[in-house]
């Protein structure tokens, strides 16, 4: 028997139909930047815009002193360094491999496979689904409101058949915070049912509080964050969960033995230093000044459509020439992402803030694209 009939026999059948999730990496590889890193100054090198990475590619040092011993399975130093950061206590603070493996902690940990649902409120991240499809969770949708705002009887509907409840404020890709008032009735719905996860992967972007100051307020309150963004270290993988110390417990029940390898524990108590704070926060102005002037830019032209808010890096459009100035930017090497097929996305392109030149060059590319269109129509 070839090996394809035998993974045919033997594959878990919710697997069969799954696809899986297309990251911006799987759909443009990252590979052969060389040397000079992707954000290197070679104008050979594509812009990449279409995974909400941080344009700042910044130095730290590694000791490789201990590398030959295993890490500690949650490195004292980085939580008790987010924890501070996040204003939570070391007890109330998880690190993983990015939020993803957060994400996918709280459904191994809390949902019986065949058996428990979780909530998303489409259009939203798409790894809440296909981490729970992959344990063969089931999926119920609340989708958001025309205006982005949470439909509350709808969610309100699900209290007593899901475990989890994802929202993501701000929100990929719509750009949009959820409201506070929003929020509370959705964790006071849950409360003793079901634990409310707020995705906070974009929190230093918004001028919106944390959902982590809350955790003392609400016992169903989990708050995820990730170094993928603000940070600017999407390359090493660390992402928090933050919640109350028994959940915690419950997630530690599931963890790898060795999340957190050793150099990212040493590169994410760096970013995590007071140095390293400060310049996250520079950095974070830098991006949120450059997303006012390419969102204002934007709003000129009047093929394009500003969807959604601008409350993280990312910049979501609607046009209805989306394929073909899709196409177009990437033969200019310039890569942004399609959002098109998320639910009341028809037509929509989001675009990560880059760099000054970057950000330059995909409004030239659109100006030029629409430019051309009006003078061949
Ligand atoms: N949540 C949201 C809303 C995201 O957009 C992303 C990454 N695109 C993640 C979580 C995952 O982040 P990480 O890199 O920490 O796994």
């Amino acid at each position: 028997m070839s090996a394809a009939n035998l993974v045919d026999q033997l594959l878990c059948e919710n697997l069969k139909a799954l696809q899986p999730y297309q990251s911006a990496r799987r759909l443009f590889s990252g590979e052969g930047a060389g040397e000079k890193g992707i954000d290197g100054a070679d104008e050979n090198q594509p812009a990449w815009l279409n995974a909400n990475e941080s344009p700042f590619a910044n130095e730290y040092t590694l000791n490789c002193a201990s590398l030959n011993r295993y890490p500690d399975c949650q490195p004292p130093s980085v939580i008790k360094a987010y924890a501070k950061y996040a204003g939570v206590t070391p007890a109330q603070t998880l690190t993983s491999r990015g939020a993803d493996e957060g994400i996918e902690l709280l459904i191994r940990a809390f949902c019986t496979p065949g058996q428990d649902k979780i909530l998303i409120c489409p259009p939203t991240y798409g790894m809440y689904a296909i981490s729970a499809e992959t344990f063969n969770i089931g999926v119920e949708k609340a989708p958001l409101n025309h205006d982005f705002s949470l439909d509350l009887e709808a969610i309100k509907a699900q209290v007593g058949k899901v475990k989890l409840v994802f929202i993501c404020s701000p929100n990929n890709p719509t750009g949009t915070d959820v409201g506070k008032q929003q929020l509370i009735q959705v964790l006071e719905a849950f409360a003793g049912k079901a634990l409310v996860v707020v995705d906070e992967a974009y929190i230093e972007f918004t001028q919106q509080g944390s959902w982590a100051d809350e955790l003392a307020n609400y016992s169903n309150l989990v708050v995820l964050r990730t170094l993928s963004k603000a940070f600017a270290l999407a390359g090493i993988r660390c992402g928090f969960t933050l919640a109350d110390e028994a959940v915690i417990q419950a997630l530690l029940k599931v963890i790898a033995p060795y999340p957190v390898p050793e150099p990212v524990a040493q590169i994410a108590k760096q970013a995590l230093s007071d140095s390293g704070l400060q310049r996250t926060r520079n950095q974070v102005a830098i991006i949120n000044q450059q997303k006012q002037q390419l969102q204002q830019q934007l709003a000129q032209i009047p093929q394009v459509t500003l969807v959604g808010d601008t409350a993280a890096n990312f910049i979501l459009f609607r046009t209805g020439q989306k394929q073909a100035l899709f196409e177009s930017l990437v033969a200019k090497n310039i890569l942004i992402r399609d959002q098109s097929k998320q639910l009341n996305l028809d037509n929509c392109l989001r675009i990560t803030i880059g760099n000054d030149r970057q950000n330059k060059m995909v409004l030239s590319a659109i100006q030029q694209f629409f430019q051309q269109e009006s003078s061949n129509s």
